[in-house]
């Protein structure tokens, strides 16, 4: 079995991409910006904003790190998006979601200029991702490809069978394992016999959010786990997949933490950097 690091793979990213970003510094006297828009006082999302400028910063971007209290209306943060759609000096905007219950999300998500869109979610990229041409696509599932690009597993003609249906997570990665050509099924709540679907999957992807949902009787021998479950359970952060005993059928397995977790912001900073350049 080998244990997919998502710490190493996402560092070896986060690397290239300082240099990558130094260097076009040097050629263009520019350099890629991301605009963070937090709005209220969430505490986990303040601590994922908070990261997202830190990384920034170690990767030579420069970050617009916008803090709004709870109270701020759709009409203000719609307002706020419009400035950042036109600052020339931001390649990417990213609203952390959720948003408080006052502004609708939808809204708020067609308002930004899909060329900063750098989380993917804009309906333009969702449809250009469908369609197989998307530049921006969403950073998690575009992480989990990158793990299992790193790892030199093969996706072209497997079965990925994918756990989860969400439009963050399951459908994307879904599409995107569809573009490398693997043979994908989507499963959910309402799919029935799940054990015998998932145990045909040669790449097994879980985003349940579930702890321990997976167990050894709903794996092959020999499969790829990905597990991109992160759930709280007295304090602990708890995978989707009951590790130990998967661990010992897979031949490739995410940790949690320490798997596809640490993908996401550089997978983030990696769509900001593209933005850029289709700037320069
Ligand atoms: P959602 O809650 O939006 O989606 C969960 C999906 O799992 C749904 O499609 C749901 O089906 C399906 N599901 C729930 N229960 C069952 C069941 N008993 N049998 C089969 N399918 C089921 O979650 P997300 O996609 O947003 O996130 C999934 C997990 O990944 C969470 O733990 C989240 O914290 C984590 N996550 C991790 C990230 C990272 O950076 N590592 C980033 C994003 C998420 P249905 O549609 O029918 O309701």
């Amino acid at each position: 079995m080998v244990l997919i690091n998502g710490k190493t793979v996402s560092a070896e990213i986060r690397n290239r991409l300082m240099q990558e970003t130094a260097e076009l510094k040097n050629k263009t006297g520019r350099m890629p910006g991301l605009a963070t828009v937090l709005v209220g006082e969430d505490p986990a999302s303040a601590v994922y904003v908070r990261n997202k400028n830190k990384i920034c910063g170690e990767v030579g971007f420069q970050s617009f790190g916008q803090n709004l209290p709870a109270e701020t209306s759709e009409a203000q943060l719609l307002n706020l998006i419009k400035q950042l759609n036109e600052n020339e000096e931001v390649n990417g905007i990213l609203v952390q979601l959720p948003l408080p219950d006052h502004i609708d999300e939808e809204k708020v998500l067609l308002s930004i200029d899909p060329e900063k869109d750098v989380d993917g979610f804009h309906p333009i990229n969702v449809g250009k991702l469908a369609i197989g041409n998307a530049l921006l696509t969403p950073c998690t599932p575009t992480g989990i490809i990158a793990l299992l690009d790193y790892y030199e597993i093969e996706i072209a003609g497997k079965h990925a069978v994918v756990l989860g249906r969400s439009n963050i997570v399951g459908k994307p990665v879904a599409h995107l394992l569809l573009q490398r050509h693997a043979t994908v099924t989507i499963c959910h709540s309402k799919t029935k016999n799940l054990k015998e679907v998932t145990r045909q999957a040669d790449i097994l992807i879980a985003a349940v959010g579930r702890p321990h949902f997976v167990g050894s009787e709903m794996v092959k021998e020999g499969a790829v786990v990905i597990d991109v479950g992160i759930n709280r359970v007295e304090g602990k952060l708890i995978g989707d997949v009951e590790f130990d005993p998967v661990a010992e059928k897979a031949a490739f397995i995410t940790p949690v933490p320490g798997g596809v977790g640490p993908m996401t912001i550089a997978l983030l900073m990696e769509n900001t950097l593209k933005a850029f350049k289709t700037t320069l």
